[in-house]
């Protein structure tokens, strides 16, 4: 292959641009051309495409979002568009393309490798709700910031014996809820993987624990469970306890890459070019049982991932 692209598709994440650096920098090492292409799928129709050279990834490893920019393309997903992409890949000679993103990404990729320009998918969102890989880029940046944010809220809640209801993003996937909720020792975590009941995991709970001596609360609420707003309504009725709710939304989408998500991300970047270099496409890099791995693209969108229950039943026993 003499000539791969690069996008950043769907959702951005913190490390996305580690992912960039890593993919730009083996490939030239290997005498391959880089072409940046920025916002995903839709700078791949209308040719909004650079090429790269080493520097241009210079300055890049610590900042969040990504410099390719990204978003979503209803074209790409028709034939239509599918075919003007094609063409744009004939235009700038790219026979391959690393796309960093989530499952409707990977979907594209796909699509686009059937159609004879192989690429290769890189896990890329902060929810870690890629089926074949435990891990996704931006995850643990994410966790760190509700971390963050909720040390903060800990320090208000505790002076004034009150309660916090803190939702974190998570639409399908309850991942940032549970790990950040174990991190921050929360009393309470309600993610959608799990069936839950407010009675007995949130009031009941909270009576027992106040019995003990506590006196504030940190309750962590997954975004999809759409309920923030009336569990805090229930929590301050049925407790008397000052209760504040606070969505921290995108801010858990940004910041500075933790140093785990830039090691991760460069090595995944790293195996997209060793593979791609070697003419392999239509796959998707993972970080599987510790290892850095790849899948068929249709076989890593079927596979389904255990959400980690007793996790889960830990929080619940140690945050009493
Ligand atoms: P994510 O990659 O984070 O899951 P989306 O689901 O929004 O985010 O997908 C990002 C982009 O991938 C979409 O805007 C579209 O261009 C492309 N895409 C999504 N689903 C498909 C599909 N079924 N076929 C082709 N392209 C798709």
């Amino acid at each position: 292959m003499k000539t791969i692209g690069i996008l950043t598709s769907g959702g951005d994440s913190p490390g996305m641009n580690a992912a960039v650096r890593a993919v730009t920098r083996a490939a030239i090492n290997r005498g391959i051309r880089v072409m940046g292409i920025r916002r995903g799928y839709s700078g791949l129709i209308s040719g909004d495409i650079f090429e790269m050279d080493v520097r241009s990834v210079s300055d890049i490893i610590h900042r969040g979002g990504t410099v390719l920019y990204t978003a979503r393309s209803e074209e790409f997903k028709t034939e239509e568009g599918m075919q003007k992409a094609i063409q744009t890949c004939k235009e700038f000679g790219i026979e391959g393309v690393v796309v960093i993103g989530g499952d409707g990404s990977f979907r594209g990729a796909s699509d686009l490798s059937a159609r004879g320009i192989p690429c290769v998918g890189l896990p890329g969102t902060i929810d870690n709700d890629v089926g074949c890989s435990d891990y996704t880029i931006g995850f643990d940046t994410a966790i760190n910031t509700v971390i963050a944010m909720v040390d903060r809220l800990r320090d208000t809640a505790q002076s004034h014996d009150r309660c916090s209801v803190v939702e974190v993003m998570g639409r399908r996937a309850g991942y940032i809820a549970l790990e950040a909720g174990i991190a921050v020792g929360a009393s309470a975590i309600l993610v959608p993987e799990v069936p839950y009941d407010i009675e007995n995991d949130v009031l009941k709970r909270m009576e027992k624990i106040s019995k003990t001596g506590k006196k504030h609360f940190i309750i962590i609420v997954a975004e999809g469970l759409e309920i923030t707003d009336k569990l805090t309504e229930i929590i301050a009725e049925r407790t008397q306890m000052n209760t504040r709710s606070t969505v921290l939304g995108h801010v858990q989408r940004g910041g500075s890459p933790t140093g785990y998500d830039r090691v991760m991300a460069s090595r995944m970047g790293y195996h997209a070019v060793e593979l791609l270099s070697q003419g392999i496409g239509n796959r998707v890099v993972a970080f599987k049982d510790s290892k850095i791995v790849d899948f068929d693209v249709q076989q890593a969108l079927s596979m389904h991932k255990e959400f980690p229950v007793e996790l889960y039943k830990m929080a619940y026993e140690i945050s009493i």
